[in-house]
């Protein structure tokens, strides 16, 4: 298929989809409650026409467009959902739902999509191949997340390659962040309860202290980090909750510490709580305590496939020019996108949205949240000609 003029049909829907985003941006719905904004999408999609369009649960949509020629099947990813957050941004069309608002720029992935659908509506008869696209509830929400669901409910059957893009307030509107290989870290989670025994503050030797315990294994959780990981793999270990006791002269019998382990590299994900493990039950049999430990797997890492990148870097480089393209570094974040790179080779990108004139300086799930506008042309663009290119292979 051989589209000349895409860049001025790209333009031609601009106002639109400025007027989609806004509209989900005053509506915004909380991750496995998209009712409205999956309606919005299911009727947009319909009314473009050509394509079959679905609901492979509750609040998600697909859309495939499946053309008379046979050829690839290409899949784009958008998420839908929105944050538990009340709006401090100052637009004109801040949230109009109390507590809940577009604080990750989901409502911009969603606009762009549907601006990707209408282009590729008026090129139906044209298509070899099929272009379906995956309009993901929850991604906000683990577990299980939105992308696990629609991936058991068959959405990447036959897929060749899927492509998804975050916009990105850490980066420069104008810039597409590209990394080849893992791009995203996996988001595991434990829990630990420290057994120890109870008693007066003033008597410790009658006592199994599980604060002094808990204490020590915290610090030496950062020990793996530090001393049993090669420093050049990134790992991250966070205790992000240690609650104990009930007042100063009591010492508790027991403690809870949560944390988080986010790591880039699929066998350290293994290794890592093993070497957690090994830390707490040193350290509580030193002391003559017990614990209980407890580890749930989040999403998978995020990494890319190659040569899906290097398309896409072709295109940023044709579509922006050389100056278009920023290498980033992974983030230790995490997406659950790597559901769907479970099923089809793909890749994740960045889409720039800070811009310090227009106030877009804030980072994703901040009340005053807000991106550049104009980026979602650009991300539209970066859809259409990758999509194109990986159709035509
Ligand atoms: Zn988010
Ligand atoms: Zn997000």
């Amino acid at each position: 298929m051989k589209i000349d003029n895409l860049n001025s049909l790209v333009d031609s829907i601009k106002d639109e989809v400025i007027f989609w985003r806004r509209q989900l941006h005053q509506n915004p719905e909380l991750s496995y409650h998209e009712e409205e904004t999956s309606e919005f999408i299911f009727h947009l999609l319909q009314s473009f026409g050509y394509f079959e369009v679905t609901r492979p649960t509750k609040t998600s949509v697909m859309a495939r467009l499946i053309g008379k020629q046979p050829g690839k099947v290409i899949a784009i990813r958008a998420d839908i959902d929105a944050l538990p957050i009340q709006e401090e941004s100052l637009v004109d069309y801040a949230s109009q739902n109390p507590g809940v608002m577009h604080a990750c720029g989901h409502d911009t992935h969603t606009a762009m999509l549907l601006g990707v659908a209408k282009l590729f509506s008026s090129l139906y008869f044209q298509l070899k191949g099929e272009l379906r696209l995956i309009f993901q509830h929850a991604e906000e929400k683990f577990p299980p997340g939105g992308a696990e669901e629609l991936v058991q409910a068959g959405v990447m059957e036959g897929v060749d390659a899927v492509i998804g893009g975050h916009i990105w307030a850490a980066l420069e509107s104008g810039k597409v962040g590209l990394a080849y290989g893992p791009m995203m870290a996996s988001p595991d989670s434990f829990y630990l309860t420290i057994k120890g025994k109870g008693g007066h503050g003033a008597m410790p030797h009658q006592t199994i202290d599980a604060i002094t315990i808990g204490a020590e294994v915290v610090v030496n959780l950062q020990h793996i980090v530090s001393r049993n990981i090669d420093p050049l793999d990134p790992v991250v270990i966070s205790v992000g909750r240690f609650v104990g006791g009930t007042q100063n002269n009591i010492i508790p019998g027991t403690v809870q510490i949560d944390g988080t382990i986010r790591t880039l590299n699929p066998k350290l994900r293994q290794e890592v709580p093993l070497l957690i493990e090994r830390v707490v039950k040193g350290i509580t049999s030193a002391h003559g305590a017990d614990y209980d430990l407890n580890f749930i797997l989040g999403y998978r890492q995020v990494i890319n496939d190659d040569r899906i990148v290097q398309v896409l870097e072709e295109t940023v480089r044709e579509v922006m020019g050389d100056e278009g393209i920023a290498f980033v570094r992974p983030s230790m974040g995490a997406e659950d996108f790597s559901a769907y790179l479970q099923k089809a080779p793909g890749a994740f990108f960045f889409l720039g949205g800070g811009n310090k004139e227009k106030g877009c300086v804030y980072p994703h799930h901040h009340p005053c949240f807000s991106i550049d506008e104009d980026a979602m042309q650009k991300g539209i663009n970066i859809f259409m000609h990758t999509a194109l290119k990986l159709l035509a292979e």
